[in-house]
């Protein structure tokens, strides 16, 4: 696992990390609770966007960063319609050829598609690496019949692909859980991490949906990042666990060397780290591209760092907090003037103690 993350190899750091989630695919048959995607408005990349793309990246290559991970989504990849056309365009074989890695997310909930989608990735991405990532529904945790579903199909497409090192990451949506049956147990991180860490090799990773919906107010934005904030501050982690949270929502020097921006619809979008990649297509977060050059990527991400510095002293906690330059790197201040509140989002009772390494449990841990 040591080369699996970009984190990992900050030591011997020789260029930056650049990630790109593609919002391109349409079609999804589920509802998954929290699920905040616009399941068929995602437009196809035209030519012209292709060729701005590979520019893009090809600037980006010779000027110090190497593109690793390329997400794929919002859909279910087993459910979408566009699966097929999609992987099978040679501009997208070759757009994906750019980075180390694809990363796809699914239910596994159907997979009457899989054989041919199985086909699609032998044939056209065998030599990239594969992620393909499992969206769990917290509220069905207890559901054993669920779970082993989910772990049958997975077991059957991973056969059908036929590569044994392709990756699983746990990604649930956040909504609120008092909703569900079980609000309780779904306040103990790692309760809910031994119910389904069968599926997947890392830790559960949340996934704020909700910033996809245009309409989200700031009360709700409050709401689910606090019951995460609060979550894992009352949890009790172990060393093993905290060093994927480490990566997912403690990294403090280590994201320095990445970058990840979302793209849709012809239009590259900012992607603050709170916890997980936040996705959102509001206005204020499109990255303004004429050049395509990873030049102009920079300025802008140095316009909004220099924002973020001097909003900081009106905020509650922020400007004398030990994590300020890293939650500007990772744009939580610039998420908290987008959502209006003064008051940190941030886990840091887990930080301290994820980026202690050791120093757990968190409960123990001021
Ligand atoms: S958001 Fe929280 S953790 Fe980050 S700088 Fe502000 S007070 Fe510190």
């Amino acid at each position: 696992m040591d080369a699996y993350l970009a984190s990992r190899e900050l030591a011997e750091a020789s260029h930056f990390y650049l990630n790109i989630n593609f919002e391109i695919l349409n079609g999804c048959k589920f509802k998954c609770r929290g699920c905040h995607v616009e399941k068929n408005a995602q437009q196809p990349i035209s030519t012209d966007e292709f060729n701005g793309l590979s520019k893009l990246l090809q600037n980006f290559e010779q000027s110090l960063y190497r593109p690793f991970i390329a997400f794929v989504g919002p859909t279910d990849f087993l459910s979408a319609d566009n699966f097929v056309s999609t992987f099978e365009s040679p501009e997208i074989i070759k757009l994906f050829h750019h980075f180390k890695r694809v990363s796809l997310q699914t239910t596994y909930l159907d997979i009457s598609k899989a054989e041919l989608a199985a086909k699609i990735l032998k044939e056209h991405y065998s030599e990239i690496e594969l992620e393909i990532n499992i969206v769990v529904d917290p509220a069905r945790i207890m559901d054993a019949s669920y779970l082993s579903i989910l772990e049958k199909n997975k077991m059957k497409f991973m056969e059908l692909l036929e590569r044994d090192e392709v990756r699983t990451f746990g990604i649930m949506n956040v909504y609120n859980y008092d909703q569900t049956k079980i609000p309780d147990l779904l306040r103990d991180y790692d309760f809910m991490h031994q119910r389904v860490e069968h599926l997947f090799e890392t830790t559960i990773d949340y996934n704020f949906s909700m910033g996809r919906n245009k309409d989200l107010s700031n009360e709700e934005f409050l709401d689910l990042t606090f019951r995460i904030r609060d979550l894992f501050n009352s949890s009790i982690v172990s060393d093993d666990k905290a060093e994927y949270l480490r990566f997912s929502f403690g990294k403090l020097t280590d994201s320095l060397i990445e970058r990840q921006y979302n793209y849709r619809n012809g239009k590259l979008y900012y992607s603050p780290l709170l916890y997980e990649r936040f996705v959102t297509f509001k206005d204020e977060f499109e990255v303004p591209v004429t050049q395509h050059t990873a030049r102009e990527i920079e300025e802008y991400e140095m316009k909004v760092q220099l924002e973020q510095y001097e909003v900081a002293s009106s905020m509650d906690e922020c400007e004398s907090c030990t994590f300020l330059g890293s939650c500007v790197d990772r744009g939580i201040l610039f998420l908290m003037n987008t959502y209006k509140t003064k008051k940190c989002l941030v886990a840091k009772k887990a930080l301290f103690a994820v980026n202690s390494m050791g120093a757990l449990p968190i409960n123990n841990h001021e």
